[in-house]
């Protein structure tokens, strides 16, 4: 499992990831919430810690604009004790759990326990399968062999009209409105985001299907020759 400790403060950013390490995570780190929201946003990760100040963006924003995305990653936000009423505004933009500042190490290692074990590993009968790529329903997940990528609500849907039509064109208008329907005011350049981060999964769990584009018209889901 990967973690992205996203923490300004060096030492306890390095302790931290030490800590994952020890206990078989692999832990990434980013020193400001600019960086942490770029990596975070590319959805390779199985949680994010997720500290509250931080320079560039603090933590609340982060965790708004990756649940904006429709980034569903579970997200541990960190807090020195005297912050405490950011509890319940972390809660509300969606933050998975909270823990104070210091804390007991045994106490951070439970909360991502229980973090990914809510990320349902169960096979779902009607997973979605093509080229060697497969698509769980049950659990938002994209996996090749070993390697499986969380997705989020829009890449999960995006994904699945790809790999129902595959070797098919579809059209970035049809796309438009069976995603985000006919009420949005969603552009060509938000399927073109979404495309580069399944892409980027695709690329991720190493599969033998891609997104082909076909320039002027959209995109076609189909196995590598
Ligand atoms: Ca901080």
């Amino acid at each position: 499992m990967r973690v992205l400790v996203i923490e300004d403060e060096v030492r306890l950013a390095a302790t931290l990831q030490d800590l994952l390490e020890l206990n078989g995570y692999t832990a990434d780190v980013r020193h400001d919430g600019e960086s942490g929201l770029d990596d975070a946003l590319t959805g390779i990760y199985d949680v994010v810690l997720l500290d509250v100040m931080l320079p560039k963006l603090d933590g609340f924003t982060v965790l708004r604009r990756l649940r904006e995305a429709g980034n569903a990653v579970p997200v541990l936000m960190l807090t020195a004790r005297s912050e405490v009423s950011d509890k319940v505004e972390g809660l509300d933009r969606g933050a998975d759990y909270y823990l104070t500042k210091p804390f007991d190490p045994k106490e951070l290692l439970a909360c991502i326990r229980a973090l990914t074990r809510r990320q349902p590993e169960l096979r779902d009968p009607d997973a979605l399968e093509f080229g060697g790529v497969r698509l769980d329903k049950g659990s938002f997940t994209l996996s090749c062999g070993e390697k499986s990528v969380r997705l989020s609500r829009k890449e999960f849907d995006i994904c699945e009209l790809l790999m129902r039509n595959r070797n098919l064109v579809l059209t970035k208008e049809s796309l438009l409105l069976k995603i985000w329907g006919y009420e949005s005011d969603a552009e060509d350049n938000n399927v073109e985001v979404y495309i580069s981060f399944l892409r980027k999964k695709l690329a991720h769990i190493g599969a033998k299907v891609r997104i082909r584009t076909i320039r002027m018209v959209g995109y076609c889901l189909e196995e590598e020759s």
